[in-house]
């Protein structure tokens, strides 16, 4: 059965601290555990997530010592990395902000630059920016139960190395693989006269003015390149596959508008984002729920948008349902401009080979191209590829269960923070990092030293962690955490159930099993019975 410690009598007013040592009750000086440096809370990645774990940390824990480890050079992780032409969100900024800080600007689809000014602006004006510490990647943490702390091996780059501890793990690093995209094997590549080049590693010296270009792919970096390319180029192909959704949405919203001349700019940020929440969700439903008349209703918005006699067919008609997979947002429709003015076209085929001076179909068509981008995804990596250990045993992930979305069964005091598939990823990770602040100041209250989710219900039937068939996420499920078939335990991808029950739920569900401290601090540097 579950089971939850009730606060212990001895655990009063001292603080005592997450990460104190408790060894059977014998008292043990901080300066005696080891040399390396502690910090309450350690924070992997300053990305938008990470920026806002260390916000809300910094204003919500404030009693906390805590950093944030950032394994590159500068913050704002996928908005720092991607530097492709036209990079942009596909999902609004009232919800891709965080709900604590409004997003100020006229364009709700915004690009790159724009939301990596935002993100460090927000990191400046919450003075968490002088908490980073860069190059400092974080490759293995191991936990120990008796000392009730992480030992965390961070890489600083030239062979350098450095030991940290922390009571708490926040786990803020993103999904990806930083240091290679997806490119699969493409035939005869390497005879191919022209430049190769992948959007997650895009190169300062590409000119592509006046020049064939190919990209292959249909996602939402393919629909992104091609407008921005097609402005220059002298054509760009949008090789794909097979056909994804695309729909057209306002650049800048028309609603908000209104909504933000009339009320204060945080009221307006709230009315807006609960809009725009509530649209995407319904949305989703809809698309879940009627299928058909969704894809029929997907199908009139491109129709509308392109040339008259289109091959809608081939090139817009996917084989899967509608949010089956992320769903492409093409702002204010610019791919069907692209498209229908004929500095873009779409091919819907296979590739053979490349050839010397371009790409050859299985159909037996060839593609001329000077340039080709592979817009071929992600490689999915979870947890930043840290390898995790807990009392010596090496946590494998596929194995675990995932509690709430953001804890796993048997690793205690660990979190992460990973976004919504079906919609803004910022929407869960706030209410993450809310709920990280909430169970961090519960255990502080208590006097508890760990938290550890255990599931003992043998009703809970476990079930893939995303419902989703897009390939990113078909090539890394069997390396993934599980989800139960019901709460705690399930994922609801729902932002309402998930605000009712991180912001407002108990702490204490039966289902998170704390442990105290019976040693506590005597001052600040000494523990005692
Ligand atoms: C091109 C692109 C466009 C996107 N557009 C949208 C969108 O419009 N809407 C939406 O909801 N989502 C979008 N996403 C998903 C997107 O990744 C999230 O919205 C969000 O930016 C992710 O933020 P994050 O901080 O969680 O992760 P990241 O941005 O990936 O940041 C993670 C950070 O952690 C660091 N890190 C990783 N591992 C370690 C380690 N071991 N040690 C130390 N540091 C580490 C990385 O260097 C990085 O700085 C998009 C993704 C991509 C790739």
């Amino acid at each position: 059965m579950p089971c939850s410690a009730p606060a212990p009598s001895g655990a009063s007013r001292s603080r005592a601290r997450i990460g104190a040592r408790y060894t059977g009750g014998t008292p043990v000086p901080y300066e005696d555990l080891d040399s390396h440096e502690h910090l309450d809370v350690l924070i992997v990645g300053a990305g938008l997530s990470g920026i806002g774990a260390a916000c809300q940390v910094e204003t919500k824990c404030p009693g906390q010592s805590y950093a944030v480890l950032e394994a590159r050079e500068d913050s704002g992780g996928t908005w720092d990395l991607f530097r492709y032409p036209g990079i942009r969100s596909d999902s609004d900024m009232f919800t891709l902000g965080y709900a604590f800080r409004p997003w100020k600007e006229a364009k709700s689809i915004a690009d790159g630059p724009s939301i990596l000014k935002y993100v460090r602006d927000t990191a400046r004006d919450y003075g968490v920016e002088r908490k980073i510490r860069f190059r400092h990647s974080v490759v293995r943490a191991e936990w120990s139960s008796a000392d009730a702390r992480w030992t965390v091996e961070v890489d600083r780059g030239d062979g350098e190395s450095v030991t940290l501890t922390c009571g708490f793990l926040f786990m803020c690093s993103g999904y990806y693989r930083y240091d290679e995209g997806h490119t699969p094997r493409f035939e005869g590549s390497e005879r191919f006269g022209g430049r190769i080049v992948h959007p997650q590693h895009w190169p300062d010296d590409v000119d592509y003015a006046s020049k064939r270009v190919v990209v292959i792919g249909s996602g939402a970096t393919a629909v992104t390149l091609i407008p921005a390319m097609a402005e220059s180029a002298a054509h760009v192909t949008m090789l794909q596959r097979s056909p994804s959704y695309v729909a057209a949405l306002p650049a800048v919203d028309p609603i908000a508008k209104v909504i933000r001349r009339v009320l204060p700019t945080k009221a307006a940020y709230s009315v807006v984002r609960w809009k725009n929440v509530l649209f995407t969700m319904v949305f989703f439903q809809l698309c879940r729920r009627r299928p058909e008349r969704m894809r029929a209703f997907l199908r009139k918005g491109v129709q509308r948008r392109l040339p008259p006699g289109y091959d809608i067919d081939t090139h817009f008609k996917p084989t899967y349902n509608p949010w089956d997979q992320r769903m492409c947002l093409v702002p204010d429709g610019d791919l069907f401009e692209a498209l229908g003015s004929g500095k873009a076209s779409v091919v819907t085929d296979r590739i053979e080979t490349f050839t010397e001076k371009g790409l050859l179909l299985e159909s037996g068509e060839e593609l001329e191209a000077d340039l080709v981008v592979t817009a071929t995804g992600l490689n999915m990596r979870l947890l930043g590829g840290v390898e995790l250990a807990v009392d010596g045993r090496e946590v494998e992930l596929a194995k675990t269960l995932s509690y709430k979305g953001l804890m796993l069964t048997g690793v205690p005091n660990m979190a992460f923070s990973i976004g919504y598939t079906n919609a803004s990823w910022t929407l869960k990770c706030d209410l993450t990092c809310d709920y990280v602040c909430r169970l961090l100041n519960h255990m502080d209250e208590r006097g508890y030293v760990s938290c550890v989710p255990e599931c003992n219900d043998s009703s809970v039937a476990e079930e893939p962690i995303i419902d989703f068939s897009s390939g990113y996420v078909l090539r890394a499920l069997d390396r993934l955490p599980k989800q139960g078939s019901k709460r705690p335990w399930r994922l609801h991808q729902n932002y309402p159930l998930d605000l009712r029950e991180l912001r407002y739920g108990q702490i204490e569900d039966g289902a998170l099993r704390f442990s105290a401290a019976v040693a506590t601090v005597d001052g600040p540097d000494r523990v005692a019975a």
